[in-house]
């Protein structure tokens, strides 16, 4: 008889609905528009010749280059791997298990609600408001019961959006010594004004999480950043992995966050940010297009008529887009990274064609 043990696995992970990547998803693709990735590529080279010993804990040359470029002293830095694994060591460090839980606002990034079922935190979803997108106040202070941790997108993945500061800064005088208000900014080197970083010496409870995956065109190296003060820094230091930041990664990540590599990071930006209001006026004219969100992101979510079909006539032709129709609030949509100007160009060539079927 075959037995494989799977009996033995933890109930949670059991009935678990993994992240659905878009790697995981797959596709046929030549033109990927479906992770938020950046089309361009820097190039890279490194002089570490050896590779023998293990890398520092928080490599301090990088920790000071973030915090240099984010204007916070070294202490209020935490490297990690991909603002991922930030997410994940918060409800690890301050949830326990089966008794705290977490607040998001869906329909947000997946992976705050997914890493709290892994460890057995609930979780409770408050949305956020139809169209205007903006958080629940009121209902998030009637379930703040238990709750640890609130995870806010801002700005919001899949729908673009942004949060206004005075509901962000309502928020954290809300929760005040109550729970940790946590600002994922994924996004926010594509609408910098929106940061609340300056704001992290004014609440103590406030944490940001930050990438090098987006606008600084390195998913692949897997870096972030947890910003925080210096107590929560500490804290999370006490769990994190012994080695979590490969050398390799560290090298590439102080390149990227030299001067010269944040002017290259700003135009990159520039460019995708004109890609996107180029792309979202040719959408504009088209017949099969519902509704266009305003975005402050390298995205762009869109309601279409017959989205199913769009999105498949898209994908067999090697344009992989990202279907959000299952997700609260969304019926319709895809969501719709922007590449390069071609890519943009492309795409807009074929769902004209699909609307003239
Ligand atoms: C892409 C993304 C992340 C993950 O960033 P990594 O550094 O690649 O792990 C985190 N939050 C949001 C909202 C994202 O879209």
């Amino acid at each position: 008889m075959k037995d494989n043990l799977i009996h033995l696995v933890r109930e949670n992970i059991a009935n678990l609905q993994p992240y659905q990547s878009a790697r995981r998803i797959g596709g046929n693709g030549s033109i990927w528009l479906n992770a938020n990735e950046c089309p361009i590529s820097s190039s890279f080279t490194t002089n570490i010749k050896s590779f023998n010993r293990y890398p520092e804990s928080q490599p301090k040359n990088l920790i000071s280059s973030y915090s240099n470029y984010a204007c916070l002293s070294n202490d209020q830095v935490l490297v990690t791997r991909g603002a991922d694994e930030g997410i994940e060591l918060l409800i690890k460090a301050f949830c326990n298990p089966g008794k705290d839980a977490i607040i998001c606002c869906p329909p947000t990034y997946d992976m705050y609600a997914i890493n709290a079922s892994i460890l057995n935190v609930e979780v409770k979803e408050i949305p956020i408001f139809k169209d205007t997108w903006k958080i629940d106040l009121k209902n998030i202070q009637r379930n703040l019961d238990r709750v640890k941790l609130i995870y806010i997108c801002n700005p919001n993945n899949p729908t673009g959006s942004i949060i206004p500061k005075k509901d962000i800064i309502n928020l954290l005088k809300m929760t005040f010594k109550r729970a940790l208000v946590i600002i994922d900014e994924a996004y926010i080197e594509f609408s910098s004004k929106d940061s609340m970083v300056n704001f992290l010496k004014c609440y103590p409870h406030l944490i940001i999480l930050r990438t090098l995956s987006k606008a600084f065109a390195l998913a692949g190296i897997r870096c972030g950043f947890t910003l925080a003060n210096k107590g929560i820094i500490n804290v999370l230091n006490k769990i994190i992995s012994p080695y979590p930041i490969s050398t390799i990664v560290s090298d590439i990540a102080e390149q990227a966050l030299t001067e010269k590599g944040i002017k290259e990071m700003k135009n990159r930006v520039l460019k995708i940010n004109l890609n996107r209001d180029w792309l979202i006026c040719k959408l504009e004219k088209i017949s099969l297009v519902k509704k266009i969100f305003n975005s402050h992101a390298n995205y762009v979510l869109v309601r279409f008529y017959m989205h199913k079909k769009i999105f498949q006539k898209l994908w067999e032709k090697g344009i992989i887009l990202r279907n959000q129709d299952h997700k609260i609030h969304l019926k319709k949509c895809l969501r719709i990274s922007i590449g390069s100007y071609s890519e943009c160009l492309r795409l807009i060539e074929e769902i004209k064609i699909l609307s003239h079927i």
